[in-house]
């Protein structure tokens, strides 16, 4: 029999060899402890503790909790920004480049490539990032410059041979109501125009309660018209039914979590049998949902229900981390060219 160690280092092994594709990505969620954990190293000063901005490894917060670890971390980028300390990556500025908008611009290219650096190393193959255009008038960031540098760091990634195909859904808010939400759109149709593939959806996010369903119907109408794909989050707390079901109407790519679509709550099944109609694909991520307490276990997951009814889902064991690849925004020959790759590494994986 296997010793407890070495049966955790073949788990680890075979994790990180089996091929994944990672769908549900949100940037600024995505970067790791030891990044930030880099940044904050350099910045004693500014008494930021750790646990203010990241969750390590079997920590839970609820979704509240997180709001505000995500408020202190967007505060601690404006600090670090505001201090010019770029240091902490490791580039060094010449007087020729000193000016904010540069430094700005840095910084997120830098975190983009940080972080893609590491769903490589894990073995992801294919992944969609999402992030939020955000604006901060104290460096002159505008939302076009801060897709251009997370654009650039997926560009510079590609440079570097990673193996790891990279696309971009530019998010929405829910915060933001419907004006930001039309003006992102805008954003969205002109890179999806102008970045050939790389920009190629819209993702709906944030907070849940922020906002109703029916203010957004607008923006995503157009996005769709304009062949940008959709992603939303929806039914991540309970008692949202009207709410979803305006949402579904839109005849989404793809579900973000529905963690209640199948809940007991009266009348839901309507929404599953909407659900499995259309065969719209869940993202799932059971460990997100374990961490934000929005489900108690994972025996309790809702993974299990829609696995039992064979619904596309995207999760990474095996054959779940082949399918995925149906459910991908990009094209049909992005999709035979991760099969080939999948079907390469599958006696290398199943060897473990
Ligand atoms: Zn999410």
């Amino acid at each position: 029999m296997m010793k407890a160690e070495d049966q955790q280092q073949w788990k680890r092994t075979f994790f990180s060899e089996l091929p994944k594709v990672e769908l549900h990505a949100h940037l600024n969620g995505s970067i790791s402890c030891n990044t930030m954990k880099k940044l904050i190293a350099k910045k004693p000063g500014l008494k930021i503790h750790d646990q203010m901005t990241m969750i390590d490894k079997g920590k839970k917060r609820t979704l509240e909790e997180l709001e505000n670890v995500s408020r202190c971390f967007r505060l601690f980028i404006s600090l670090l920004l505001a201090l010019k300390n770029f240091n902490a990556f490791g580039l060094s500025l010449g007087p020729l480049h000193q000016h904010y908008q540069y430094y700005v611009h840095c910084f997120y290219y830098q975190v983009t490539k940080d972080v893609i650096k590491e769903f490589a190393d894990d073995g992801v193959k294919y992944l969609e990032l999402r992030s939020t255009p955000r604006r901060d008038n104290a460096t002159g960031m505008t939302k076009k410059t801060y897709v251009e540098s997370v654009l650039e760091g997926i560009k510079q990634s590609k440079q570097e041979n990673l193996d790891i195909d990279v696309r971009y859904l530019i998010s929405i808010d829910r915060r933001g109501g419907p004006s930001v939400a039309k003006e992102t759109v805008k954003l969205a149709e002109e890179f999806l125009l102008s970045t050939k593939d790389t920009v190629i959806g819209l993702d709906l996010s944030g907070d849940p309660t922020a906002g109703q369903a029916k203010d957004f119907l607008e923006p995503l109408l157009e996005a769709k018209k304009a062949g940008l794909k959709l992603a939303l989050h929806l039914s991540e707390i309970p008692n949202l039914k009207k709410e979803t079901q305006v949402l579904l109407d839109l005849l989404p790519d793809r579900i973000g979590h529905g963690t209640f679509l199948n809940s007991s709550e009266e009348g839901s099944l309507d929404l599953v049998d909407f659900v499995r109609k259309h065969q719209i694909p869940l993202e799932l991520c059971l460990t997100s949902n374990i961490k934000s307490r929005t489900v108690p276990s994972y025996d309790q997951h809702h993974f299990g229900f829609w696995y039992s009814i064979a619904h596309p889902s995207v999760i990474c064991v095996w054959d779940l981390s082949y399918e995925s690849i149906d459910y991908i925004f990009a094209s049909d020959s992005t999709k035979s060219e991760l099969k080939r790759k999948w079907n390469h590494l599958k006696p290398k994986v199943l060897h473990f």
